[in-house]
């Protein structure tokens, strides 16, 4: 777009040169003849730099509407990726299931002389920046194939038929570019199930996009790879065999992978001898890996501003503060009585937190960040995969702690607490519908149970986080001194590290672990 914008600035710009020069020196012209060789040459060598640019900028200034343009041309989306394996870190287990597929592309004779199909179609699925697109791009680059993208919004048109048309003349693109990938991102944008969200024009383009991908034959070297962050969305029809038949899920990234990320994405960056990679991989635990490109860039800026030529590891913590608590406001204005209640509130989840050892705590503060008053960072030990009942019911008393503290100490709750309920109620629901832990005995519920059911659901949901609370309270009750005190110090200096946490639990009383 913006070299677009420059392309047209210099047309622009040199045609105003050109007239000048030209009213300049002739005005009033008279006859053509009047005109000089060289400055005859000159107006055509100008006339030619001028046609030069215009045919081999690639993006040339559009002079239709967006809508009209994308239906004549379907050029825009397309592209070389330059993109290979070695810039997707980790996910060695997805690279090599995609071995094959691009050992179809670059060796087709070998699959068709035995007769054999290559999978048509390749759904990537899991939450969002995990590298879905990436890995896309990857097999377009390995196997130097045209790489058509496409979300699956730009399907989505008021018009029925729109839709359509526009699968139509992707597929058409595809062929003609073959070997090629198409690589359609919000998939679940056209592919809902069509019973759920009947909507015509909807309906025709996924038809469409089903036609399509039946109507290929085994010439076509024509790869589509869909993603989505909710594949149980997705209409069964797309997901049978000859159509989207092979579901990858993409996740967060492990310890491992973060450590591979981090180091791709600071390959180019200048970095000082503090740094350790694997440290800061355990600092970021459930992030995605466009959240660590994003830290790895934050952390340059960072260096920047604070005019270093190396980048430091303040630099990095500061940085995935950004990131996890959001931007620092800049001159806040809250209230001493909202800095005491918001002191408690954190001590109290930072000292619960601790005494449980649900989790590592990295900092608390009282520094306002994005609509954040204060927070504590803190992450866990390791990655963990399967969590007993005694460690998720910690995690909601960790959780439920900060409105227990300001309860103790103030008699009184805020609504400070807002996120911290969803979170202890997203776990409690999970804990009682998906993981059998609760009195309705061991069953997964499925949504007929639920919605016949909800009250029964809800008084468990309730027993779960009211004893959650009580343990909170008992716990910092036990501990009220360490609470005031934390309180204290964070409204003194507003920020406390894991480090001097330590040595103010070290000089205390040893605290009290009274949950039950
Ligand atoms: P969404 O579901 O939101 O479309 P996505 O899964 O397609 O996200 P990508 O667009 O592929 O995510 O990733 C975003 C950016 O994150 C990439 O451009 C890259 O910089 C970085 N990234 C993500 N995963 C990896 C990885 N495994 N290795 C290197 N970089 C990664």
């Amino acid at each position: 777009m913006k070299r677009k914008k420059i392309y047209f600035l210099i047309m622009i710009l040199l045609m105003i040169l050109s007239f000048v020069f030209i009213y300049d020196k002739y005005f009033p012209i008279i006859s053509l003849n009047d005109i000089n060789l060289r400055d005859k040459l000159s107006i055509w060598i100008l006339t030619i730099i001028l046609i030069t640019i215009y045919i081999f900028s690639k993006d040339k200034p559009q002079l239709m509407p967006s809508v009209l343009a994308n239906e004549k041309d379907n050029n825009q989306n397309k592209d070389r990726s330059n993109i290979s394996f070695n810039d997707v870190a980790g996910l060695e287990e997805i690279k090599e299931e995609l071995q094959e597929t691009i050992d179809f592309i670059n060796n087709s004779y070998k699959y068709r002389k035995m007769g054999a199909k290559i999978p048509k179609g390749i759904l990537f699925y899991g939450p969002p920046g995990t590298g879905k697109t990436l890995l896309a791009k990857a097999v377009a680059g390995e196997t130097n194939s045209t790489f058509l993208y496409a979300s699956g919004s730009e399907f989505v048109e008021k018009y029925v038929g729109v839709g359509a048309k526009r699968v139509r003349t992707l597929f058409e693109k595809a062929k003609k570019e073959a070997p090629s990938i198409i690589f359609i991102d919000e998939i679940d944008a056209i592919g809902t199930k069509r019973n759920l969200d009947s909507n015509n024009e909807k309906d025709q383009t996924l038809n469409q996009l089903l036609v399509e991908m039946d109507g290929f034959n085994t010439d076509d070297t024509v790869i589509i790879i869909g993603a989505t962050n909710r594949l149980d969305l997705l209409d069964e029809a797309l997901l049978r065999p000859g159509r989207f038949d092979r579901h990858i899920f993409v996740g967060n990234p492990n310890m491992h992978a973060r450590e591979k990320i981090l180091e791709v994405h600071t390959k180019n960056k200048p970095l000082d001898k503090s740094i350790d990679i694997k440290e800061i991989a355990k600092k970021t635990h459930g992030l995605s890996g466009a959240d660590l490109a994003n830290i790895a860039n934050e952390a340059a800026i960072i260096a920047v501003r604070h005019n270093k030529n190396k980048i430091n590891i303040e630099h990095f913590d500061a940085a995935i503060e950004r990131v996890l608590a959001g931007l620092k406001v800049k001159n806040p204005t809250v209230l001493l009585k909202e800095k005491q209640t918001v002191a408690i509130h954190e001590a109290g989840h930072a000292i619960v937190s601790k005494i449980l050892n649900t989790d590592m705590v990295q900092k608390i503060s009282i520094i306002p960040r994005g609509k954040a008053l204060g927070y504590v960072l803190k992450f866990p030990e390791e990655d963990r995969y399967l969590f007993t009942e005694r460690e998720l019911m910690n995690k909601i008393v960790a959780l439920l702690a900060g409105r227990a503290a300001e309860e103790l100490i103030f008699n009184e709750i805020t609504t400070g607490a807002k996120d911290d309920l969803d979170k202890a109620t997203h776990i409690a629901s999970e804990m009682v519908c998906s993981y059998g832990m609760s009195g309705l005995g061991p069953m997964a519920l499925d949504e007929n149970y639920i919605r016949h059911n909800f009250n029964l659901i809800r008084v468990e949901i309730k027993k779960i986080l009211e004893k959650a609370y009580e343990n909170a309270m008992k716990i910092l009750y036990e501990n009220k001194d360490l609470l005031n005190y934390i309180a204290g110090e964070l409204l003194e200096k507003e920020t406390i590290d894991s480090k001097r946490l330590d040595e103010i639990f070290e000089n205390h009383e040893k605290p009290l672990d009274c949950a039950t």
